[in-house]
């Protein structure tokens, strides 16, 4: 790594490029040790340039001396195409947990900001929206999303396109101050819009594929950038392509929004950042673990729960701890460092959750949040 880190420095001066540098910082837990190597963007083409550059760099060199005598097509050579190269982008952290071990390799923080306002005149897109689990059993006592949902899908729509490092926040407070509607769902959700779209991230009932056109990737195994139309990748509740896809970079994406009503917007979006902020602590990576598939819940429950109900009512877990890691009292389906939690501390609460619902209903609880690092 270490000709690694002289090559980044001496192809790119003005860039922060650390050795060793500490992640728990930039993550919303707080948790993970260093990074091998770590590298910051601030603006869109710095953030192209760089991965242009590591996309060249043979990382497996011991790999490629012996592609030299396997011919073309074996799986060795294939290999050197594949495999994951030991690259990671963090948007702002809030939901991976990283090993106290820290990530071996290039770890690139993107904080390319920028939205563009494409075309004014109206677009036909098909808004579409994906089925959801994500349900509340007990809306008075955590969110109730009925009391701010609204219909505008008839309302103009404009095209905008709004870089991956943009956080999500600022992309809403933006377009709201420029007439433009649509991304209120997503207030109090602290990521980027690459970090958004990988996870695709709910707000109330919306996904954020509900809104977009296409998303531009670039693939650090090829080398090549693709603009990719929403129709071709799959997207689901939380999960999209890109989750298992490491090598594919989001650089941007173009969404489809709405001339709509900004007063009402703008309620809808202060209204469940109050309702958000009394349940969903800061000090967590979001909710843990998926909502059980509605077959699973009907079976034993008779009607679709939410993981955070089970946790609360059928485990009787709120308040638990491990070490520095306590399932929140705030939500159940928030599991919060407390101060000096550790990831070790953080997959043992997993862990034990997921091994009291197996053993007392049969099926896996699956994690939303992402694991970086070796665990
Ligand atoms: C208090 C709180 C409330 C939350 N509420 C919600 C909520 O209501 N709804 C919801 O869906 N989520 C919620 N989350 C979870 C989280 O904020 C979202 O999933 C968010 O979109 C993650 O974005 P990020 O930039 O922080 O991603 P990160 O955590 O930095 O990264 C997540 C994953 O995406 C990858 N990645 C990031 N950027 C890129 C890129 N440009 N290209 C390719 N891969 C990339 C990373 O490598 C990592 O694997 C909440 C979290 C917290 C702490």
């Amino acid at each position: 790594m270490n000709k690694h880190y002289q090559d980044l420095i001496h192809h790119f001066p003005d860039l922060t490029i650390k050795k060793n540098y500490s992640l728990a910082p930039l993550t919303t837990l707080k948790i993970g040790g260093p990074a091998d190597i770590f590298v910051q963007t601030t603006s869109q083409p710095e953030f192209i340039k760089l991965l242009k550059f590591l996309s060249e760099v043979n990382f497996f060199p011991e790999r490629s001396d012996r592609e030299q005598s396997e011919p073309e097509g074996s799986e060795h050579r294939k290999k050197r195409f594949t495999s994951a190269k030991p690259i990671i982008i963090l948007g702002n952290g809030s939901n991976v947990l990283i090993s106290d071990s820290g990530i071996r390799g290039i770890v690139i923080k993107n904080t390319s900001n920028s939205i563009k306002i494409l075309s004014k005149q109206k677009i036909s897109t098909n808004f579409s929206k994906t089925d959801t689990q994500r349900q509340e059993n007990e809306p008075d006592k955590y969110l109730d999303f009925t009391k701010i949902d609204y219909d505008e899908s008839d309302s103009p729509q404009i095209k905008v396109q709004i870089s991956s490092g943009t956080p999500l926040p600022y992309a809403i407070n933006y377009l709201l101050n420029k007439g433009i509607t649509g991304l209120q769902w997503f207030a109090y959700i602290p990521g980027t819009i690459g970090g958004a779209i990988v996870h695709n991230a709910h707000g109330g009932s919306y996904h954020i594929s509900d809104y977009l056109i296409n998303v531009k990737v670039f693939n650090i195994n090829t080398g090549k950038t693709t603009i990719y139309p929403k129709s071709l990748l799959p997207w689901q509740y939380e999960t999209s392509y890109f989750l298992n896809h490491p090598e594919m970079v989001i650089l941007s994406a173009n969404f489809s929004l709405f001339l709509g009503d900004v007063n009402r917007a703008t309620q809808s979006r202060n209204a469940w950042i109050v309702q958000k902020s009394k349940v969903q602590p800061v000090n967590s990576a979001g909710s843990v673990f998926a909502n059980p598939q509605l077959s699973i819940c009907q079976r034993i429950w008779g009607e679709q729960k939410s993981t955070g109900w089970i946790i609360d009512h059928e485990l009787n877990l709120k308040g638990y701890k491990i070490g520095g890691a306590q399932i929140s009292p705030l939500h159940a389906n928030f599991i919060v460092n407390t101060g000096k939690a550790t990831s070790k501390d953080y997959l043992s609460l997993i862990k034990h959750i997921q091994d009291q619902v197996k053993s007392k209903f049969g099926f896996e609880l699956k994690p939303e949040i992402k694991l970086l690092g070796n665990f």
